[in-house]
């Protein structure tokens, strides 16, 4: 059974890896961030609610994000597994996430923690293009990233879940190293 967090930066090639791994696996592929994105399109309230945290490259209030991971993970596709993409971004979100995961009986087999420098990343997606990609607002997330999402690596480590993997590689040698670290029959 294979149930991953992927945690790093924004621009890190979080979302790529969970795509195209999660297909091979067929597994889930739970992207809070496209979850936020699509209920922002469709203009639910959850939608209504996030936005503007969205815009302005800060993060959803966790009370949001943890009904949100509470039912995505209570969908009956999420019982074969899944990887976890965007999410924990806070040792708030982490502790939920552990209380959750335990209280359905389930675990987490690995953080694989995506490690590229800054100004690479700030490349990237400047490149990408996405409503938030503006460069103002990718200076605040990576800002964001360091104070909220990074004291989440020391938080994994301790509990001796931690990857990390060279994310400055190309898209295939990434894959490479984590579909052969998580082999799956
Ligand atoms: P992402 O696609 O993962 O870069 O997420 C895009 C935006 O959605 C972030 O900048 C946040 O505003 C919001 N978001 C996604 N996941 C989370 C989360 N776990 N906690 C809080 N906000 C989130």
């Amino acid at each position: 059974m294979v149930r991953l967090i992927f945690l790093g930066p924004p621009g890190a090639g979080k979302g790529t890896q969970a795509q195209t791994l999660a297909q091979h696996w067929e597994i889930p592929h739970i992207s809070t961030g496209d979850i936020l994105r699509s209920a922002v399109a469709q203009k639910t309230e959850l939608g209504q609610k996030a936005q503007s945290y969205m815009d302005r490259g800060e993060l959803v209030p966790d009370q949001l994000m943890l009904d949100l991971v509470r039912d995505r993970l209570s969908q009956p596709d999420s019982a074969s597994g899944w990887i976890l993409d965007g999410f924990p971004r806070t040792v708030v979100q982490a502790s939920f996430l552990d209380a959750l995961l335990q209280e359905m009986g389930q675990s987490c087999g690995a953080v694989i923690n995506f490690e590229v420098p800054d100004e690479v990343l700030v490349e990237r997606l400047l490149g990408r293009g996405r409503k938030d990609d503006t460069k103002e607002v990718i200076q605040h997330r990576l800002v964001v990233y360091h104070q909220q999402t990074a004291p989440l690596i020391d938080f994994y480590r301790d509990r001796k879940l931690l990857l990390s993997v060279d994310g400055n590689r190309s898209v295939e040698a990434v894959t490479a190293e984590l579909s052969q670290c998580f082999q799956v029959i």
